[in-house]
């Protein structure tokens, strides 16, 4: 890995990575993903060498740990999308899969 670059977020689920890639990309930060074709070892490998990592340019890190808190901090069932079915958690806008716009969670949320 690059210097320049850290891992500020990791999952055994690379779909979840996903989601928190489109979060990021949709607030304009640029993230890639790294060992996304280790997660199917794992079981065979230790979970931790199966993590597929999510890393941002350092100026960026804080800035993408705050939304990655904020979405972890949003509750509430998965929504469908309504373009393609696939469920995306409440903090997504954007479908992960196709990236159709996801109603936001009924509720009171301060916008
Ligand atoms: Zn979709």
């Amino acid at each position: 890995m690059p210097k320049d670059e850290v891992v500020v977020f990791s999952s055994i689920n690379t779909a979840e990575c996903y989601l928190v890639r489109s979060l990021l990309t949709r607030e304009g930060i640029a993230s890639r993903l790294v060992g996304e074709f280790r997660a199917p070892l794992g079981g065979e490998v230790p979970l931790d060498d199966a993590r597929t990592e999510l890393l941002v340019a350092v100026p960026d890190q804080a800035a993408a740990e705050a939304l990655i808190d904020q979405a972890r901090r949003t509750d509430g069932p998965d929504r469908p999308c309504a373009a393609c079915g696939e469920p995306n958690p409440p903090a997504f806008e954007l479908c992960w899969s196709c990236g159709a716009d996801v109603p936001p969670p009924p509720g009171p949320r301060a916008v």
